[in-house]
């Protein structure tokens, strides 16, 4: 089965109540006759407005996070039955700035992954190894270690309901993308590690997105790789005219 093109945005926490509706109004028009699959990681305040202007689009409704458990005494949380209430469709989860800000390890991002399989969510996991990582060698060892944690008690067929983002940390936000055949690489790494945690027919129908500064301009050599399948961007995902063109290739 070929792999479609899946470009999703990560908003991150930014923009305004207003701002955001009419980013999603702008992108909406922008992508109404584009054939790939497109999502937008919208603040979790915001997901209700947003989710009515992109109702019966072609655009998929992304949380950044979720909670590890259903709804209950979590003072702060969100759950999954809250952002399924709202009309969201798929979650990232581990990105970079929640494991190394907020410090969340690999065994809860296996519960919040696990959570929203179960409860009929999409999942866009997020690894990616640390600049010291890259450096010392480890980038496929730390690679293959999220990848075996985070989807722990997974199984084959849920994991039609997964995509991978691959974000070398050191490329997010910095402006430093890394370059097409070092992304390819570990992509391909990638696939082959989830052939061996599970087969080769998930490995091949996985969508395995990269992230790390990716625009208009490097998208394009990027996409151009046989095991890069699309882009999680943060930084030009926040105007419709710099998120649009990436969604051309
Ligand atoms: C991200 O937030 O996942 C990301 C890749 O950010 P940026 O595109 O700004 O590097």
């Amino acid at each position: 089965m070929a792999r479609t093109h899946y470009i999703a945005g990560n908003w991150k926490m930014n923009t305004s109540r207003a701002e955001a509706v009419k980013l999603a109004q702008d992108l909406v028009a922008v992508l109404k006759d584009k054939k790939g699959k497109y999502m937008i990681g919208v603040p979790f305040v915001y997901l209700d407005a947003v989710s009515q202007v992109i109702k019966g689009s072609n655009i998929i409704l992304g949380a950044q996070d979720v909670a590890a458990t259903a709804n209950g005494a979590h003072t702060g949380e969100v759950s999954t039955e809250m952002l399924k209430d709202v009309g969201v469709q798929t979650v990232i989860i581990g990105h970079s700035e929640r494991r190394h800000e907020i410090g969340e390890s690999d065994e809860l991002i296996n519960k919040k992954v696990r959570r929203c399989l179960s409860e009929g969510l999409d999942v866009v996991l997020c690894i990616g190894e640390l600049l010291a990582d890259r450096e010392a060698g480890n980038a496929e060892t730390v690679c293959a270690f999220q990848l075996s944690a985070d989807l722990a008690g997974v199984s084959a067929e849920q994991m039609a309901h997964v995509t991978i983002a691959y974000e070398p940390v050191w490329a997010i936000g910095t402006g430093k993308t890394a370059t097409p055949e070092d992304a390819e690489a570990i992509h391909k790494f990638c696939r082959e590690y989830i052939a061996k945690l599970y087969n080769q027919k998930v490995a091949d129908e996985t969508i395995i997105q990269y992230g790390g500064s990716m625009k208009a301009s490097n998208a394009k050599d990027l996409l151009a790789q046989p095991d890069i399948d699309g882009g999680l961007i943060g930084g030009a995902s926040l105007k419709a005219d710099t998120f649009a063109p990436i969604c051309e290739f």
